[in-house]
């Protein structure tokens, strides 16, 4: 089935010809606010940049015609344009993830346009989905193209640290009757897998271990873990004779410390089967030297069995979807608390079938007497029908745009805010058939990443598809 008529297209291409360099200006200008979460004030609950970026782009849709309310309290915006008794929502965030030193390209909000590409910041995750939804509304509304429903359109402040902003909308404002939420990719994403993190934290205090530290995200498999514990001449020798010369360890030791860093193999949790957890590699090593003492290598022995893979069989937790496949659990952060205890914290994503207060309940039995659950923190996934309208016309749309038949919609093991909607499907806001290569070093260039890049033709291919899928969802619903 054709989508979209030629003239259609046609004049869609035209429009962004022409404003091709003004909606590239939009994206820079909300690049340079710095919008990583920051500490909470009045009207800003998830700090002051989160909450200047709002109002900016607030401030932007209200300059381009459409009548935009903010609220501040939970920190989102809402534009809107036209009438109907249907509606559709368009959701994005303006929140981005914090930097790090090693950008190369530019400074992480001061953007640069390069060969065709945008560095920045959230140029892609999730700027793009903004620029792109307010561009849709834009063409749909100047082109005058025959549109019967409601476009409520979201733009949020707090999807990558918590979603808090669009839990609220969820309790205060009507659902959309279909939504798309433009921060992910094509054709469609159909369903997101359960997820809790947690945190397990030793009852008995540590005798020997006095530092127990590695990893900065939970869900990044610890790749390295640096320990010190208190010095004597019969453990510094068990320990040289295990280590010997595997290079998987540093050690050295002076009066009173040994120290010890181990190395794995750092990966995301979702490739957690290639990864080796570097606090794995430390406890089999020192569980095998009797001077630690009973008590921490009985500790060491229980971390080893909770880290022995990456399924949750430690746990007892281990579980296989028809869907999703198989639950995965990792850990991705390992300290000593100031009172002496270890401290692990995990990322777990679970098939649907596997009722999420349940596998909760498995983790603190297996944990028993020796380890306490904290912080323990739930969110349910979604399952879209494969034969759902919605889904169909999204990947109809698709191939019909681009050419390639035959893709389906994907089920995924992150999150977006569509695990907080209702009938809402994730799309992308880069056509990656659109975009030349740029070569980038290794860890570099995605999102997340330094040097965040993203490739202007590709983004506003993403703008007429969306523009089409509207146009197709509107015909649908009404
Ligand atoms: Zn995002």
């Amino acid at each position: 089935m054709k989508y979209c008529d030629d003239v259609i297209i046609k004049k869609i291409d035209e429009y962004i010809s022409l404003n091709k360099n003004k909606i590239v200006d939009d994206l820079l200008e909300l690049v340079r606010v710095p919008s990583v979460k920051g500490e909470a004030k009045p009207d800003a609950p998830f700090g002051e940049k989160c909450a200047e970026m709002l109002d900016k782009t607030a401030l932007l849709f209200e300059y381009n015609g459409f009548k935009t309310d903010i609220n501040h309290i939970d920190g989102y915006a809402l534009s809107y344009y036209g009438e109907g008794d249907k509606s559709i929502g368009l959701f994005a965030h303006t929140d981005v993830v914090p930097v790090d030193d090693k950008w190369q390209v530019c400074k992480p909000f001061e953007p640069v346009v390069k060969e065709g590409y945008i560095f920045g910041r959230g140029c892609n995750d999730d700027k793009s989905g903004v620029i792109e939804t307010l561009y849709a509304a834009k063409i749909i509304r100047d082109l005058g193209l025959d549109f019967n429903s409601k476009l409520v359109m979201f733009s949020g402040s707090n999807e990558e640290s918590g979603m808090e902003d669009i839990s609220a909308f969820a309790a205060k404002e009507q659902m959309p009757d279909v939504s798309l939420v433009p921060d992910a990719m094509y054709p469609c994403i159909c369903g997101e897998r359960s997820m809790i993190k947690f945190d397990i934290v030793s009852k008995n205090k540590t005798t020997t271990i006095k530092k127990f530290h590695g990893g900065e995200a939970f869900n990044i498999v610890l790749g390295e873990l640096n320990a010190e514990l208190v010095y004597s001449d019969e453990l510094w020798m068990q320990i040289s004779n295990v280590c010997g010369n595997n290079e998987n360890f540093v050690i050295s030791k002076d009066a009173d410390t040994i120290y010890i860093t181990s190395k794995g193999v750092a990966k995301h949790v979702m490739d957690a089967e290639t990864a080796v957890n570097a606090a794995m590699v430390m406890a089999d090593m020192l569980a095998k030297c009797p001077a630690i003492g009973d008590n921490d290598a009985k500790l060491l022995n229980d971390i080893s069995s909770y880290l022995k893979d990456c399924y949750g069989t430690g746990f007892g937790i281990a579980h296989n979807d028809d869907i999703f496949g198989k639950l995965v659990c990792a850990n991705g952060i390992v300290r000593l608390t100031e009172n002496g205890n270890i401290k692990l914290t995990f990322d777990c994503r679970i098939g649907l079938s596997y009722d999420l207060e349940d596998v909760k309940r498995q983790i603190h039995i297996s944990c028993g007497d020796a380890w306490t659950v904290e912080n323990a923190d739930g969110s349910i996934g979604y399952n879209m029908d494969d034969d759902a309208p919605a889904k169909r016309v999204l990947e109809d749309v698709y191939a019909s745009i681009s050419g390639i038949d035959g893709v389906q919609g994907y089920r995924i093991a992150a999150g977006t805010y569509a695990r907080k909607l209702k009938n809402a499907y994730p799309i992308g806001t880069v056509a990656y058939y659109k975009a030349e290569p740029y070569p980038m070093p290794e860890g570099h260039g995605g999102i997340h990443q330094p040097d965040e890049m993203m490739s202007i033709d590709a983004f506003l291919e993403a703008i007429k598809i969306l523009v089409c899928l509207l146009l197709e969802l509107d015909k649908l619903i009404n």
